[in-house]
């Protein structure tokens, strides 16, 4: 319990950040801290949604997915998958576009990198609404995979992020408003 509220103690939160009326969460000091980045990790392997034999990849969406991703995969002996902004990984890539709040954005999968009937664990450092980590679910499950679960830190309060990705074994660290 100590260790959770140390955890809890270095992620910062900013108003109006990057834009007015956005509450913004800033898990920078977690990384910049080896105490609670071990305690991040321990948690969230404590915390998976399926054993971690039932996870053949981890895949992480940028850019704050790109901090933890990797470092939950080495610690969990699993290897990772990069679900990155539209327009950085070489060809042949998949495509998937999803709505925002305002406007569009695709995310993109290297088209070989996933094998078919790989279990991937979709992880992220926050889920709002779930667009984002829905979009990757499509794009993972177009390029073969099979969705193992979601593993989120932070889950915002009242925006059925979670209920809205279907019915996945789903885990998050914290609920915030
Ligand atoms: P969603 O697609 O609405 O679930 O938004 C989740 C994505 O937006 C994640 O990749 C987060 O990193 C980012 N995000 C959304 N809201 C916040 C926030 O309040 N603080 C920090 N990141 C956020």
């Amino acid at each position: 319990a100590d260790d959770f509220e140390y955890l809890v103690s270095k992620i910062r939160t900013i108003p109006d950040f990057p834009a007015k009326g956005i509450l913004f969460r800033d898990f920078m000091p977690v990384f910049a801290d080896a105490k609670a980045f071990s305690i991040l990790m321990h948690a969230m392997e404590a915390a998976l949604p399926v054993p971690v034999d039932q996870i053949d990849v981890v895949a992480g969406l940028e850019a704050r997915g790109f901090l933890f991703g990797p470092a939950l995969a080495a610690h969990l002996g699993k290897g990772f998958v990069a679900v990155r902004k539209a327009g950085k990984l070489p060809p042949p890539t998949k495509k998937e576009s999803y709505s925002l709040e305002y406007g569009e954005a695709a995310i993109e999968v290297e088209s070989n990198i996933i094998t078919e009937g790989q279990r991937v664990l979709i992880v992220d450092d926050l889920i709002a609404t779930g667009g984002s980590a829905r979009a990757a679910r499509n794009l993972l499950q177009a390029c073969g995979a099979t969705i193992a679960g979601f593993s989120f830190v932070m889950e915002l309060d009242g925006l059925d992020g979670i209920e809205r990705l279907g019915d996945y074994p789903t885990s998050s660290l914290l609920r915030m408003p």
